[in-house]
């Protein structure tokens, strides 16, 4: 363990600890709808190729899914599959009352088009929270009922670990670093639903690191390692680090040795900050985590009954 880590260990924020916390209350709800209804809620993961991430994302989504009860199916496919024949798989996938949640790994081959497959799954059972209508229905704030939005599992889990460390969200200066469609724009809605003043930044923003230093909540989604410096964080701020990135790490023993770090600088940022999630052991865990909630969520919806508040 690094020297700030352990100097300053009072500030990081613990997403692997909270989000075993969170598996556990997902399995307990499991548990439960599977006693008092009959209802075991299942999450298809659909992979196409072989690309050996995905690979790994998806083999951890399925184990995460068993350990929780959630009843996991794979349905991998060549890689030279057709679009047509994707969205056949998910057409029967839509229409399976027995699957509630469906998710298709990302990115996919280059003769499909992503959107177009996205698009196709039944916004109710589309976990991940990517379908135009669940984008439209988190945009205009439908959260509630059985037509609310599906919310994308990254920045649900980075709204639940701010919500965990400071509560109420009302009135702080959130920044958001990052402007893409399963990170930077979601959080952005997100946490205006809890009433911050929210600045959404991106590769085009100028004068970054003063944006940045506005941040009570800085939420940092770039996939640039280490930018974000100690300087750029305002005293006290709340330092979410989504960013997941491969380093050079050589060693004596092993000249390739890759390390994980964020997109920001964690020992410069760590001693500045108010609280900040490590890279990794922060977001990473949520998002699967998330992905179970989003689950469960989803078969409640479809089957009529009250849905666990997480
Ligand atoms: P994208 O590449 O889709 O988006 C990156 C965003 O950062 C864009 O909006 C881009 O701006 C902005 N950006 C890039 N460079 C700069 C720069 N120099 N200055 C300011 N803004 C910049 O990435 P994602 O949102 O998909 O992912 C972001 C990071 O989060 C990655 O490291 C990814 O691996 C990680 N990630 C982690 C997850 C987890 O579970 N922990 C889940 C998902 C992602 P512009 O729009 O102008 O191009």
């Amino acid at each position: 363990m690094s020297d700030s880590k352990v100097r300053f260990a009072d500030r990081i924020i613990d997403g692997k600890a909270f989000a075993e916390g969170l598996r556990e209350r997902i399995g307990a709800a499991v548990s439960g709808i599977e006693a008092a209804h009959g209802l075991a809620p299942s999450l298809a993961v659909v992979l196409v190729g072989d690309d050996p991430a995905s690979q790994i994302y998806v083999r951890n989504k399925g184990r995460a899914a068993e350990a929780a009860g959630i009843a996991a199916a794979d349905h991998r496919l060549d890689a030279a599959i057709s679009q047509e024949e994707l969205l056949t798989l998910v057409a029967s996938l839509n229409n399976d009352a027995m699957v509630h949640g469906i998710l298709v790994q990302l990115p996919l081959p280059d003769q499909i088009d992503p959107a177009a497959v996205i698009d196709a799954i039944d916004p109710a059972k589309d976990v991940d929270g990517f379908h135009v209508v669940n984008v439209g229905r988190l945009a205009s704030g439908q959260m509630s009922g059985p037509n609310a939005a599906m919310v994308p599992c990254t920045p649900l889990g980075c709204r639940m670990l701010l919500e965990d460390r400071l509560g109420d969200l009302t009135g702080l200066e959130a920044v958001v670093l990052g402007r893409s469609n399963i990170v930077g724009k979601p959080m952005a809605q997100l946490l205006t639903q809890a009433n911050c003043t929210v600045t959404v930044a991106h590769s085009k923003t100028r004068d970054l690191p003063d944006v940045c230093r506005r941040a009570d909540i800085l939420v940092a989604a770039v996939g640039r390692p280490q930018m974000v410096q100690g300087d750029w964080i305002k005293p006290g701020a709340v330092v979410i680090d989504v960013g997941i990135n491969r380093v050079p790490a050589p060693t004596g023993d092993d000249p390739d040795k890759m390390r994980l770090v964020g997109d920001v600088d964690f020992d410069a940022a760590i001693a500045v900050a108010g609280a900040i999630t490590p890279v990794p052991g922060g977001v990473g865990p949520m998002t699967i985590a998330c992905l179970l909630a989003n689950t469960v969520t989803a078969a409640c919806r479809q089957n009529g009954i009250d849905t666990p508040a997480w």
